[in-house]
């Protein structure tokens, strides 16, 4: 419980400063862009390939404070729409979400969704984001007719929790450490941002979320709200 501690400082010390850049590089990049506006109107016509050059700087500034825009959302607290409902309900709306997306790549799916669960006070918007996003992940971390993405949902004492498993490809123990942190993907196309958005509102509802991963075997998230 100590060594989660540390590892819960360590990373919202992370998203603090990781906060702290993209506020920093958000002004001189507005200004920087600005300028840029004004520079084409008046150099554009004089200069050869000027505005090959100009649609280059502004296509990777757009980057940049697409970026910093996703940081600052990933990890900006949420105002919640609370409202007590069956956490079972909201688990379900989210399956059906990716159900297709598994049809169609021949996985297995697997639902315990356990009984008379106590109601929660719940942002369904919210939690859909934040199940989307880990059964994303679980299915592309899975091969094509031989994954299994398993979830349940039970009441472990005084908690509510919901397991999300896959037997996908897994992390290794490094990577598992930064699997939350802002920008750590192991995909060419990832943004890296999808953990740390999903810990962001499961803590927004006062939950936590951690993980357990085996490589070549698969990864497990187990997320727990208090009563
Ligand atoms: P992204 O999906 O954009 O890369 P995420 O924050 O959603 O960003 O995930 C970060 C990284 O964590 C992924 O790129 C992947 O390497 C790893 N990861 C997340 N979920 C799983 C999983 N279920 N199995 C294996 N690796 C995972
Ligand atoms: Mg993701």
């Amino acid at each position: 419980a100590d060594k989660e501690l540390v590892q819960a400082e360590k990373l919202s010390m992370t998203g603090k400063i990781a906060r702290t850049i993209a506020h920093e590089v958000r002004n001189p990049l507005t200004n920087l862009t600005l300028a840029l506006d004004q520079l084409r109107d008046e150099v554009t016509d004089e200069i050869e390939d000027a505005n090959l050059y100009f649609s280059i700087i502004k296509r990777n500034s757009d980057r940049i404070g697409q970026l910093i825009t996703d940081l600052l959302n990933s990890s900006k607290p949420k105002d919640l729409k609370l409202v007590r409902q069956p956490l079972n309900d909201v688990v379900n709306q989210s399956i059906g979400l990716v159900r297709d997306r598994l049809n169609l790549q021949n996985m297995e799916f697997h639902e315990n969704l356990g009984q008379d669960l106590p109601e929660i006070a719940l942002d369904a918007d919210q939690m859909n984001i934040a199940l989307l996003n880990l059964f994303i992940n679980a299915i592309e971390a899975m091969k094509p007719d031989q994954g299994q993405l398993k979830v349940s949902t039970a009441l472990e004492g005084d908690r509510v929790v919901v397991h999300v498993s896959d037997n996908g490809k897994g992390l290794n123990k490094e990577d598992l450490s930064k699997l939350f942190e802002p920008f750590f993907t192991g995909k060419t196309e990832g943004t890296g941002l999808g953990l740390t958005t999903v810990q962001n509102i499961i803590r927004s509802h006062k939950g936590n979320i951690r993980a357990e991963s085996e490589v070549g075997k698969g990864t497990t998230f187990t997320i727990s709200f208090p009563l």
